[in-house]
């Protein structure tokens, strides 16, 4: 993804308030390898159920504020995020929830969905799996990863930003 500074990441928040914003942590931004990464993903340290994801659509950055869900997925089961479809520990997955942009997230609308503990999704899809002489090469694998990665993340943002 192309790089974002502080400021694009604050304006790019499309469902919290003021306050919310202001108040939001930040990554490390000059330590991020922008070349290896769909969405730019974090959880603030402060605030255990808080977490952020910013991704581009186009030239502007789309930012959404999370929630993780208190209640953990089932032990020793598999689970998998629904960004990365990386299958995994269930916990390493959690459900996350983000209020709808706008009024409708006011009036407390959200939406839902599975994506790996750490917001890294990036990370885990760049594990090259073992080559294998009738698949793809494990480079085309990843290319291929990244690409639904990229577009199931927009899609869920599409879905925050919908307020109808
Ligand atoms: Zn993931």
């Amino acid at each position: 993804m192309k790089p974002v500074t502080e400021a694009d990441i604050r304006a790019s928040i499309v469902n919290a308030s003021r306050g919310e914003i202001e108040r939001m942590p930040f990554p490390g931004l000059h330590e991020v390898m922008w070349d290896s990464r769909e969405y730019l993903g974090w959880r603030d340290p402060q605030a255990p159920q808080r977490g952020y994801l910013v991704h581009w659509v186009g030239d502007r950055p789309v930012g959404v504020m999370l929630r993780a869900s208190e209640v953990a997925l089932r032990h020793g089961i598999t689970a998998m995020c629904s960004l990365c479809r990386t299958p995994q520990p269930s916990d390493q997955v959690t459900l996350f929830s983000a209020a709808r942009a706008g009024q409708a997230g006011r009036d407390g609308n959200t939406v839902g969905t599975y994506i790996c503990d750490d917001l890294a999704c990036s990370i885990i899809i760049r594990i090259l799996p073992p080559a294998h002489p009738m698949q793809p090469t494990p480079e085309e694998i990843v290319a291929t990863r990244a690409t639904n990665l990229l577009e199931r993340v927009t899609a869920f943002t599409a879905g925050v930003l919908k307020t109808a």
